[in-house]
């Protein structure tokens, strides 16, 4: 599957991306997470299609699922660029919509384990041993910028800078959205009613 999940920070994405790249054994991209880990900027994400990693090379063969890119109109361009010399265009992009003020609790209880990017919520999904990583069993942290006055400087900038590529991209056919303020595993349900 090639999708790109749009949306505010703290509307699931990261959450679902997990789920969906393993069941259609899909690359998962995150930007926030390449850039945090100093890997990436905009056009790293090219060459990320065409690793020298064969591993990488064989599940993004099968496809992606882009979470946190692209951000701006000029970013979904250059994309849409790239993906028609591979040839291999978007199947779908899927709107997250939620209200920004369900946004301060989801963002202000979550909590990351590094290593994978996997994310958790003191409260709304609770690893099994508080403060430890189901898995790994390593530590979880806070992000720095996980707090109310960043977010609200993030969705500003949400809505000015990524909020028109729901127009961008009906009008090229391939958006969807649906209602990401559901429990998650209602809205894994929706989702994968969507990608079936
Ligand atoms: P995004 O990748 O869109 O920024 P995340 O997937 O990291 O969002 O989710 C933000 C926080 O909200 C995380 O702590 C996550 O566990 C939690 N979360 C994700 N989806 C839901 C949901 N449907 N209902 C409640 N909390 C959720
Ligand atoms: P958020 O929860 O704010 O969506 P992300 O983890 O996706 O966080 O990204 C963290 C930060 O990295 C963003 O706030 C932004 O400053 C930067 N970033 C991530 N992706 C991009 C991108 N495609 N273009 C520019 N900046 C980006």
């Amino acid at each position: 599957i090639r999708a790109i999940l749009l949306g505010p920070p703290g509307a699931g994405k990261g959450t679902q991306a997990g789920d969906l790249s393993r069941k259609y054994e899909s690359c998962h991209l995150a930007t926030g997470d390449m850039l945090r880990a100093e890997v990436a900027s905009g056009s790293e994400l090219g060459k990320n299609f065409k690793t020298d990693d064969g591993r990488r090379e064989a599940q993004c063969a099968k496809g992606f699922i882009l979470d946190g890119f692209p951000r701006t109109t000029v970013q979904a361009q250059k994309l849409d660029t790239l993906l028609e010399k591979r040839k291999t265009p978007l199947d779908t992009v899927v709107e997250f919509k939620i209200d920004d003020n369900l946004l301060v609790r989801r963002i202000t209880g979550r909590l990351f384990h590094r290593e994978s990017g996997r994310s958790y919520h003191v409260e709304f999904n609770p690893p099994k041993v508080a403060g430890k990583d189901d898995l790994t069993g390593e530590p979880l942290i806070k992000r720095s910028d996980d707090n109310e006055e960043t977010l609200r400087k993030r969705l500003l900038q949400y809505h000015e800078m990524t909020s028109p590529l729901v127009g961008y991209y009906q009008k090229r056919g391939v958006h969807t959205a649906f209602d990401a303020s559901r429990p998650i595993k209602d809205v894994s349900a929706e989702i994968d009613a969507l990608f079936e």
